[in-house]
C-alpha cells in the first residue's frame, strides 16, 4: 500500500466546516483515509511524510469551465477551436499542465474540435501526460448562424441528434450548447438565441436519455427561461441574466457557472481581440455589467460555481473577481471546490476532504478564508495521491 501522511499549519476541508489548526490527511493508494488533528492520525509504517508548515490544505481547484486549446490572449478564439488538430494540441498540453501546477486537478472542458479533448482526457488518465482529470463535452452544438459554432454547425433535429450522438459515441462526458451570442466573437447580440424552445428541448432529451448532463452557454435574453424549462443542468456565463432569471435558476436547481476573468484579465479578450471595435465594444458592456449582474446572482439564492473560460493557470484571479464582485471568500472557495464538485456531478469523487474522496490536496501560502488571492500561492499540488508539484512550471 502507497500511504502519505501530509501535515500543515491549517486544513480547510471544503465542507464548510470551520478551518482546522495542525491538521494532517492520510492518503492511501490515492484516496483520503483519515482527516484530523496532526498527532492524532498515525501514519503506517513506510509512509511518506509530507510537512507543509505555515500552509493551508484545501481540496485540489476544480475549474467548472475552460477550453483546453485555447488561449484567449492569441485572439480569434474560434479560429483556435477550427485550427488543424496538431496545432490545437501543441497549444493545450502546455495549457493543462499550466492549470495543474496552478492547483486545478479537475477541469469540465466546455467545446473542443476534433475530439481533441477525448483524446487528451484519456492520455491524462492513463498517465502518459501530466493535467488535471477532465471531464469533457468534445464539439459543441451550435447553430449555423450562431456563435460558438466551429467546424459543425447543427439546425434542426436531425442534425442536432447526429452531432450529440456522435459525440456520445465517441466519449463525451456532457452535452453543450450554444444558444445566445457571446462576447469574443463579432456575430449578433449576447441575448439573441439561435435555437428555437423545441431544438433547446431536443438537446437535453436527448442528453438526459444517454445520462449525460448539458450545459449551455446563455448570456441573457429568452435563452435562459427557455434552457431553464427544457431542464439545462448548468448556464454557462448569464452575464445578461436578469434578477428574474435567477431567481427561476433556483426554484428549478439549474446551476450558473460564472467566469469574468477572461472579460477582466488583461490577457483575456482584451489582450487577444483588442483591436476588433465589435468586440471591444461588446467587452465593455459586459464589464460594465459584470458587477449588477453577478450581484442579481448572489441575491437570488442561485448555487455557482467558477470556471475560468480557458484563462489557465487563472481560477485564483477567478475567484477574486467573484469576492470584489460581493461573494463572500468563503463562497469563492467553495465556488472552486465543493460547489464546483457538485454542479459537474462530481461530489461523491472530489471537492472536499473527506474520508474516500480521490485525494485531490493542494496547499497554499496563507488562509483564503481571511485573503482569496492565497490561491495564487500553490505549494503542494497531489492529483488522486501522486504529486506534481516537483514538475517545473512550463
Ligand atoms: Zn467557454
Amino acid at each position: 500500500m502507497n500511504a502519505i501522511l501530509i501535515t500543515a499549519a491549517r486544513l480547510i476541508d471544503g465542507t464548510g466546516r470551520a478551518p482546522m489548526e495542525r491538521a494532517a490527511v492520510l492518503v492511501e493508494d490515492g484516496r483520503i483515509a483519515a482527516v484530523g488533528r496532526a498527532g492524532e492520525i498515525a501514519a503506517p509504517p513506510g509512509a511518506t511524510l509530507v510537512h507543509r508548515g505555515e500552509e493551508t490544505l484545501l481540496p485540489g481547484l476544480i475549474d467548472a469551465h475552460t477550453h483546453i486549446s485555447i488561449i484567449p490572449g492569441l485572439g480569434d478564439q474560434g479560429g483556435q477551436l477550427k485550427s488543424r488538430a496538431a496545432l490545437a494540441m501543441l497549444r493545450a498540453v502546455p495549457n493543462i499542465r499550466k492549470d495543474l501546477l496552478s492547483g486545478v486537478t479537475t477541469m469540465r472542458v466546455v467545446g473542443e474540435e476534433h475530439f481533441l479533448d477525448i483524446d487528451v482526457r484519456n492520455a491524462v488518465a492513463a498517465g502518459r501526460i501530466p493535467g488535471p482529470r477532465l471531464l469533457v463535452a468534445t464539439r459543441p452544438i451550435a447553430a449555423r448562424h450562431g456563435h460558438g459554432t466551429a467546424l459543425t454547425a447543427s439546425d434542426g433535429p436531425e442534425e442536432i441528434r447526429r452531432h450529440i450522438r456522435e459525440n456520445l459515441a465517441a466519449g463525451a462526458d456532457l452535452i453543450k450548447f450554444f444558444a445566445t451570442g457571446g462576447t469574443s466573437s463579432a456575430r449578433a447580440a449576447a441575448d439573441t438565441c439561435f435555437y428555437s424552445p423545441e431544438e433547446i428541448r431536443l438537446i437535453v432529451e436527448e442528453a438526459h436519455r444517454d445520462g449525460r448532463p448539458v450545459a449551455v452557454h446563455a448570456h441573457g435574453g429568452p435563452a435562459i427561461r427557455w434552457c431553464v424549462e427544457a431542464g439545462v443542468d448548468t448556464i454557462e456565463h448569464g452575464k445578461l441574466a436578469t434578477r428574474e432569471d435567477f431567481e427561476m435558476m433556483r426554484r428549478a436547481g439549474t446551476w450558473l457557472v460564472s467566469n469574468h476573468a477572461i472579460s477582466f484579465h488583461p490577457e483575456g479578450i482584451e489582450g487577444g481581440d483588442g483591436g476588433n471595435p465589435r468586440i471591444m465594444e461588446k467587452l465593455a458592456i459586459a464589464r460594465r455589467r459584470a458587477p449588477e449582474t453577478f450581484g442579481f446572482a448572489l441575491e437570488s439564492g442561485v448555487r455557482w460555481a467558477l470556471g475560468t473560460d480557458s484563462m489557465h493557470g487563472l481560477l485564483w484571479f477567478e475567484a477574486q473577481k467573484a469576492v470584489e464582485f460581493g461573494a463572500t471568500n468563503e463562497q469563492a472557495l467553495a465556488g472552486v471546490t465543493r460547489n464546483a464538485a457538485e454542479a459537474i456531478g462530481l461530489l461523491d469523487q472530489i471537492g472536499t476532504l473527506e474520508v474516500g474522496k480521490r485525494a485531490d490536496i493542494v496547499s497554499v501560502r496563507g488562509n483564503p478564508l481571511q485573503d482569496i488571492a492565497a490561491l495564487r500561492e500553490v505549494g503542494l499540488v497531489m492529483k488522486e495521491g501522486t504529486r506534481f508539484d516537483q514538475l517545473s512550471a512550463a
